[in-house]
């Protein structure tokens, strides 16, 4: 089932079940507890994040490809960091360039996106996926320049600035997915092919990320796992590319869909 979230014409937030013809429906009951079919047509007068996660566990460096653009030893364990619930943004709001602190290396990073429906603590690969509700795409937006040569070691500062975590546009529950670890996943700025690759070439699966990150540390649910992203990062090009006022990008997986996100100035 995909499931969206949405403002309806009143204000109040819904959750709707799209259809693979389109059609939206309403759903009753709660994303984590959850949902029933009606057959009454969703009202959406504003698509949001299909999740508002309390926080998001993101893994780095865990593409091959990736690793290897960027001149990196492929990393023993799992990279881990992490973004806040503040930074998560709706499919179709913009991606803000920070101009306060300001950035002028802000990249775009494709990523599949786990939404971990039941609370998880030192889960073993073999069951990780009964603990996954869905999927969906993110973005990680990244300021490299926060992120690399002002951080003094550190990735967050430049990985949680508002906007920096898009979501959606929907989740795609993990029945109509069986197989996480190959989909095509791409990134799509102004209509030109960036990353193309797919989940196929991570590092570390679906499973073995749940497992390292829930070891003696408790994933609460409603949490959302960032998976890595593929090759083709702006900062990896020559010259590197940066996101600009002005622009619009897509993130786009296999059996998910796609989520596109104007890129403004803060
Ligand atoms: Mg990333």
């Amino acid at each position: 089932m995909k499931i969206q979230r949405h403002l309806d014409s009143q204000g109040l937030t819904g959750l709707a079940e799209i259809h693979p013809d389109g059609r939206a429906t309403q759903l009753e009951g709660d994303l984590l507890t959850g949902v029933r079919s009606t057959d009454r047509p969703a009202d959406i007068a504003k698509i949001l994040a299909p999740i508002e996660p309390g926080v998001v566990l993101c893994s780095g460096m865990n593409y091959r490809k990736h690793a290897e653009e960027l001149g990196a030893k492929p990393p023993e364990r799992p990279v881990l960091f992490i973004k806040t619930a503040s930074c998560v943004q709706n499919p179709g709001d913009p991606i803000l360039i920070p101009t306060h602190l300001a950035s002028h290396e802000v990249d775009y990073e494709c990523e599949l996106a786990i939404v971990i429906g039941r609370t998880a603590k030192n889960v073993s690969k073999e069951n990780a996926l009964d603990y996954v509700l869905g999927y969906t795409c993110a973005n990680d937006v990244s300021a490299r320049d926060w992120q690399i040569k002002l951080s003094s070691g550190q990735w967050c500062r430049g990985k949680i600035f508002d906007t920096f975590c898009p979501l959606g546009p929907w989740i795609v529950t993990k029945d109509e997915i069986p197989n996480p670890d190959a989909l095509r996943i791409r990134t799509i700025l102004n209509g030109a092919t960036m990353q193309d690759s797919t989940t196929a070439d991570m590092i570390f699966s679906v499973s073995e990320l749940i497992a390292f990150f829930s070891a003696s540390t408790t994933i609460l649910p409603g949490t959302v796992i960032l998976t890595g992203t593929p090759s083709g990062v702006g900062m990896a090009r020559k010259p590197p590319v940066w996101l600009q006022a002005g622009d619009s990008v897509t993130i786009e997986i296999e059996k998910i869909g796609s989520l596109t996100n104007p890129v403004a100035l803060e």
